[in-house]
């Protein structure tokens, strides 16, 4: 696809959503980053649900660790993964203490080392805590930037690789929130409204469905 092409996707994606932004609520780094290894195989309204109380009464990390990973399952049981997820938070808190005096890190190689924390919830932590370009590639990015055509990754790291590509550091964060609302709002999993997309001229996945027809 050529740049012309993908600055007049993001132009238009940008019509669509001025106001995207991350859709987890919170007020800290440690906050964002709690609420991004939640939020694995869940949606955003979930982890919003379950992190207003959690984080009303812990809202730090000092605080996180006074309680143990059977409370805090307790806590979080409503989502998916919430054994997994306290064991990873739990380690994830005593290493951030124990290693990182209590700071959250904020470059990619020292997030990964993280329990629980993969490229995605890195590059999320970076972009939206530390205002570090950054594309994490999730599902709805991954889909969405291979139905219209703006990459051909063949996972999701091929796919992040191919974005940081195309698209200006600049707007990767930005990138990275649209793809996101897009694939959220209209371009869904099943059933993509594609013929109220404004993207449907240069969309690939579009086109070639018009072929077919
Ligand atoms: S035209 Fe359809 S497949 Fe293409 S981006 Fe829009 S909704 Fe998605």
């Amino acid at each position: 696809m050529t740049n012309e092409k993908v600055s007049y996707i993001l132009n238009e994606l940008k019509k669509l959503y001025p106001e995207a932004e991350c859709e987890l609520n919170f007020r800290t780094p440690f906050q964002l980053l709690i609420a991004v290894v939640l939020s694995a195989q869940t949606t955003d309204k979930k982890v919003n649900e379950v992190t207003e109380r959690l984080f009303a009464d812990y809202p730090d990390l000092d605080s996180m660790l006074t309680i143990s990973e059977e409370v805090l399952q307790e806590r979080i049981k409503k989502i998916g993964l919430y054994k997994t997820k306290s064991k990873n938070i739990m380690n994830l808190c005593k290493m951030l203490k124990e290693q990182y005096d209590g700071v959250i890190p904020n470059t990619f190689e020292d997030l990964i080392k993280l329990p629980g924390v993969g490229r995605k919830t890195a590059n999320v932590v970076l972009s939206n805590a530390f205002s570090i370009p950054a594309i994490a590639v999730d599902t709805h990015v991954f889909r969405v930037s291979n139905r219209i055509g703006m990459v051909q990754g063949k996972n999701v790291l091929d796919t992040e690789y191919q974005l940081m590509e195309k698209i200006p550091r600049g707007q990767w964060s930005e990138a990275h929130h649209m793809l996101i609302w897009h694939g959220r709002r209209i371009c869904k999993a099943q059933n993509p409204n594609c013929v109220n997309c404004p993207l449907n001229t240069v969309c690939k996945y579009y086109q070639g469905i018009g072929d077919k027809a």
